[in-house]
């Protein structure tokens, strides 16, 4: 299987190859020349494999240079007891008679990004391998909280990488700092930084692109590699879960062999939702995407007029892992979607470079509204979520995953399509605490965040996830810190260069 880039500006290459470029280095982001195509009875025979044998099954179709050998290794290494206890990965929860959640944070931290992270690391490194990469590769990351986390445990002690991250002092709740701070392994860096989350990652993206650091690195056998999800190699592993939910409700006798379903995403990035359309485009029975969005409903916007459009202020929520105005993967769709047509491509962002917005042809646009729908939730209607699921099913959420089942069922009530339909849960309850509690008492909370997770557990009698419990009496490894303007003196002086 070749990649080929969807501004039409490379050559085509190696799965290898582009999981260790993780972008297309003068712009645009690789996908495979073509997917991989299941028929229903191959999907069938599927169906009593367990999480690890599917994902290999799906990897050895798109990751032809590697061996059979090697992805079994990495898949049963990320996906073990150790690192997901529970038998099920991602357990699929039963709402009621058409509404299924799919829990995706039984992974290290409670986040959804262990589906991806726990894999990428053991990917990039096999990965480097191919590509005879002898330098040690150095992963740089810029997080608002729940990434940094997840991208430290995935890379914890993976040979020939170093991670460091970098996070907003004043910008990530208390135990998201915590769970960073308190990360094991030889080879993790954590470092606050004293600004916000813009001057975060802008620190990191100019020192990606400082050629004087880039060559003392290399004269120090190490170069530059990044975790986030432009990355092939954290896309992959999430069309994983779309089809264990399905043959699990097979399993369970919830629908028959062939039935089409509705997936409901909280979407960011655009990785989650483009992973279950590659699903289907193998051949999983879908019938509709519904793309759920929270006050920055960019792709709401989007997906009902054809108009992609940034001009607007950014909303802080109390589902920050979707508050973001360019969803990155949004370019890989557009090109699966226009028919692999890279001069459009190209047109749409550089118009989204100039004018901050572009509007798509018809053709694609008409292709778009067939398979998706786009849904947004006010902070109201996802505090009323979080507080009705739990009256109602006795079933506790996040805020993320509010927004996903208020938008499904919004959509149910516009569209009369009542298609049973699956939830993709993002995130542990525990993890967004205060806004879970704030939203089931309906009042504003003061209290420190670990008194906040106790109040809940009483008041929920639910577990609390392995990755947060303790947190709070666990020793801090880490304490660097750095200005704003320090990012890239601290890299030289975490590497002695
Ligand atoms: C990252 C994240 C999302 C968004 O996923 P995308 O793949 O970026 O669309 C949603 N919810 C949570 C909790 C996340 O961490």
């Amino acid at each position: 299987m070749e990649y080929i880039s969807t501004r039409g500006n490379y050559k085509p290459v190696s799965s290898a190859e582009a999981i260790s470029l993780g972008m297309v280095p003068a712009g645009g982001l690789f996908v495979p020349v073509e997917i991989p195509k299941f028929k229903l009875k191959e999907i069938m025979s599927q169906k009593n494999k367990n999480y690890q044998k599917l994902a290999a099954w799906i990897f050895k179709k798109f990751l032809t240079d590697f061996s059979e050998d090697e992805i079994e290794k990495a898949v049963e290494a990320a996906y073990s007891e150790q690192k997901f206890p529970e038998v099920e990965k991602t357990p699929l929860v039963k709402l009621n008679q058409n509404t299924y959640i799919l829990e995706l944070w039984h992974g290290p931290t409670a986040a959804f990004k262990d589906m991806a992270l726990q894999i990428l690391p053991q990917l990039l490194a096999e990965s480097a391998k191919k590509m005879k990469i002898e330098n040690e590769i150095v992963i740089l990351v810029a997080t608002s909280g729940d990434t940094g986390k997840a991208a430290l445990e995935g890379f914890k002690d993976v040979e020939g990488v170093k991670i460091i991250v970098f996070y907003p002092e004043a910008g990530v709740s208390r135990v998201q700092e915590d769970q960073m701070k308190t990360t094991a392994g030889e080879n993790t860096e954590v470092v606050s930084l004293k600004g916000n989350f813009d001057d975060c990652q802008n620190a990191v993206k100019d020192v990606f692109a400082d050629q004087d650091l880039k060559q003392r690195l290399e004269d120090n056998n190490y170069q530059f590699s990044s975790a986030n999800s432009i990355n092939w190699g954290r896309l992959l592993p999430q069309i994983v879960y779309y089809f264990k939910a399905y043959l699990k409700l097979l399993q369970d006798g919830e629908i028959e062999a062939g039935e089409k379903v509705n997936f409901t995403v909280p979407t960011g990035n655009f990785g989650n939702i483009l992973a279950g359309y590659y699903a289907y485009r193998m051949g999983l029975p879908v019938n509709k995407f519904i793309c759920a969005s929270n006050d920055n409903k960019v792709l709401t916007d989007f997906l009902e007029t054809g108009i992609y459009d940034i001009n607007r202020d950014f909303k802080k929520t109390i589902s920050p892992s979707m508050d973001i105005l360019i969803s990155s993967n949004l370019e890989r769709f557009l090109f699966e979607m226009n028919g692999h047509d890279s001069s459009k491509i190209n047109d749409w962002y550089q118009k989204l470079k100039t004018d901050k917005k572009f509007k798509i042809d018809d053709q694609t646009f008409t292709k778009i509204k067939e398979m998706f729908s786009g849904k947004f939730s006010s902070e109201d209607e996802a505090r009323a979520a979080v507080q009705k699921t739990y009256k109602d099913y006795n079933y506790l959420i996040d805020p993320h995953t509010a927004v996903g089942i208020d938008s499904l069922f919004k959509y149910r009530s516009d569209s009369d399509d009542q298609t049973k339909a699956v939830v993709d849960s993002t995130a542990n309850p525990y993890k967004f605490s205060r806004a879970v509690l704030e939203s089931l008492k309906g009042e504003k909370i003061d209290r420190d965040e670990y008194r906040i997770i106790e109040e809940l557990e009483a008041m929920t009698a639910t577990k609390i996830h392995r990755g947060l419990a303790g947190l709070e009496n666990m020793e801090a490894k880490h304490q660097q810190s750095c200005e704003k303007d320090g990012v890239k003196e601290k890299i030289e002086e975490l590497l002695k260069l």
